[in-house]
C-alpha cells in the first residue's frame, strides 16, 4: 500500500465513540460476559407494528426500486404536514429532504452551508459528531460552555460573545444530547435575535423532541417568526421517538434553496434513504399518539429511577434532564491519582463492574459519565448496584 496515501480529511476523523462503545458492550456480551449497557443512545423497544407492517406492505407492492434523492413525494408530504400540526413551521414538501438518519441530515446542512475557514458555534456538552462533521465540511467549531448550575441552558451572552466575522452558523440541540437540557421559548427568542443581528444560519437538531418529561412543552425555534425560519434548518428523524434507529430515515426542513442544495448533494453521494424505510416513516409519522405516550411515559420513570440512583452514589451528582435519554454523572469528587479522569473511570467500570458508560470528555464534559436510560428499569437498577458496588474499591 502506497504510505501516507489517506486524505487528511480522514487523518484527522475520529471514528464515533458513542457508536464503538456500544458496539463494544454487545460484543462482549455475544461472548458470554454479563455486560450491562448504559452508553447505548438507542431506545430498546421494538419499533411499534403499524410502522413494520408498512415496511412489509411497500415490500409486496413493489415499492423496492429508486425514488427522488430528496425522498418520496407521499413522505416529503408527511413532513410538512406534521411540521406545520405539530411544530408551527410552515415548510413546503419541496423544503423538505429525507435523509439516512438525522446524523446525515446534519451532515448534508453543513455541507451545503460551510466553506472552508467558516466558524459554526457548538454548545458543550454537546453530541461529539458536530464538531467532526464541521471540519469534515472545511470549517472549525467554536465551543461555548453551558455550565451544570444552569441547568446546561447556554449563556446568550456567551453565545454572542462568541461570534466573530467568519461565523456562519450556531447548532442548537434541545433536548440535549448528552445533558438531556432544554430551553425556553424566551432563551430561544433571544437566541434567534442574536443569529438575525449577525446574519447566522440556525440548525435546530431536535431529534429528541417528543421524549420530554414533567409535562415540558418543546419549542421549534423556526416557529418564532418568518424571519428566524427564513435561517434556520431544523433536523428531526424516526430513530429515537420511533424505536428506529436502524432504519436510518432522518429529515431536515429548509428554505428550498438549502433543500435543493442538500439533495443535488444526495444525488451525487447517496441517492435516496432506503426506499421501504421510507414507506415505513409516512407510517410512523402517522402512528397513534398513544404508542408514542406510552415509550415516553416509560422513559419518564427511567429517567427518576436513574437520577435517584445516580445521587444516592456518594461522590455522583447530576441535573435532572428535561429530555432525551440520557443522565450526565459528575464523577470530579470520584476521581483518585490512580484513576484521574473520566475515559479511565469508564475503562474501569467496563473491566471491575462490566457496565458500560461513555466518558463526557467525548462530549466536551470532562469529569462526567453520560448514563442512558434507555434500557429496561431493571438493567438500570442493577447496573447502578455495580457501579456503586465497585466504587467501594476504586484503585487511590
Ligand atoms: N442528533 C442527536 C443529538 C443524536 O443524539 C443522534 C443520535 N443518537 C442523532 C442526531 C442521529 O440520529 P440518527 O440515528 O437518526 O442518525
Ligand atoms: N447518537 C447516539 C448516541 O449519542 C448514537 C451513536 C451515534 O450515532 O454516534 O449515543
Amino acid at each position: 500500500m502506497p504510505t501516507d496515501a489517506l486524505a487528511l480529511r480522514t487523518q484527522a476523523l475520529k471514528a464515533s465513540p458513542t457508536l464503538a462503545i456500544t458496539a463494544k458492550a454487545k460484543k462482549l456480551r455475544a461472548e458470554g460476559h454479563n455486560v450491562l449497557s448504559l452508553a447505548a443512545g438507542e431506545p430498546d423497544f421494538n419499533t411499534p407494528e403499524p410502522i413494520c407492517e408498512a415496511a412489509v406492505k411497500a415490500m409486496t407492492d413493489g415499492l423496492t426500486k429508486y425514488t427522488p434523492s430528496a425522498g418520496l413525494p407521499s413522505l416529503r408530504e408527511a413532513v410538512s404536514e406534521k411540521l406545520a400540526r405539530e411544530n408551527g413551521i410552515r415548510v413546503p414538501p419541496e423544503g423538505v429532504v429525507v435523509t439516512c438518519g438525522a446524523k446525515h441530515a446534519v451532515f448534508g446542512s453543513l455541507m451545503a452551508l460551510i466553506d472552508p475557514g467558516d466558524e459554526v458555534i457548538v454548545f458543550a456538552p454537546y453530541w461529539m459528531t458536530y464538531l467532526d462533521q464541521i471540519v469534515l465540511a472545511g470549517g472549525f467549531p467554536v465551543i461555548v460552555e453551558a455550565k451544570p448550575q444552569d441547568g446546561f441552558a447556554p449563556s446568550v451572552q456567551a453565545f454572542e460573545q462568541a461570534i466573530t466575522p467568519r461565523t456562519k452558523a450556531v447548532i442548537l440541540n434541545f433536548p440535549c444530547n448528552p445533558t438531556g437540557a432544554a430551553v425556553t421559548r424566551e432563551w430561544l427568542g433571544q437566541a434567534a435575535a442574536i443569529a438575525a443581528r449577525h446574519d447566522l444560519w440556525v440548525l435546530s437538531d431536535e431529534i429528541y423532541e417528543k421524549l420530554v418529561y414533567d409535562g415540558y412543552e418543546p419549542v421549534s425555534v423556526a416557529s418564532l417568526s418568518e424571519e428566524t425560519a427564513s435561517r434556520t434548518i431544523t433536523i428531526n428523524g424516526c430513530s429515537k421517538t420511533y424505536a428506529m434507529t436502524g432504519w436510518r430515515i432522518g429529515y431536515l426542513a429548509a428554505p428550498t434553496r438549502v433543500a435543493q442544495a442538500v439533495s443535488n448533494l444526495q444525488d451525487q453521494v447517496t441517492s435516496n434513504a432506503t426506499s421501504i424505510a421510507q414507506a415505513a416513516a409516512v407510517a410512523a409519522l402517522l402512528l397513534p399518539a398513544h404508542i408514542v405516550e406510552s415509550m415516553r411515559a416509560e422513559f419518564e420513570i427511567r429517567r427518576d429511577l436513574m437520577v435517584g440512583l445516580v445521587r444516592d452514589v456518594p461522590g455522583m451528582s447530576c441535573t435532572l434532564p428535561q429530555g432525551a435519554f440520557y443522565v450526565l454523572a459528575n464523577v470530579k469528587q470520584l476521581l483518585t491519582p490512580a484513576i484521574d479522569d473520566d475515559c479511565r473511570l469508564a475503562t474501569w467500570l467496563l473491566e471491575k463492574a462490566q457496565v458500560a458508560t461513555v466518558p463526557g470528555s467525548v462530549f466536551g464534559a470532562p469529569g462526567t459519565l453520560r448514563l442512558s436510560f434507555a434500557c429496561s428499569q431493571e438493567q438500570i437498577r442493577d447496573a447502578m448496584a455495580r457501579i456503586r458496588e465497585a466504587l467501594c474499591n476504586l484503585p487511590h
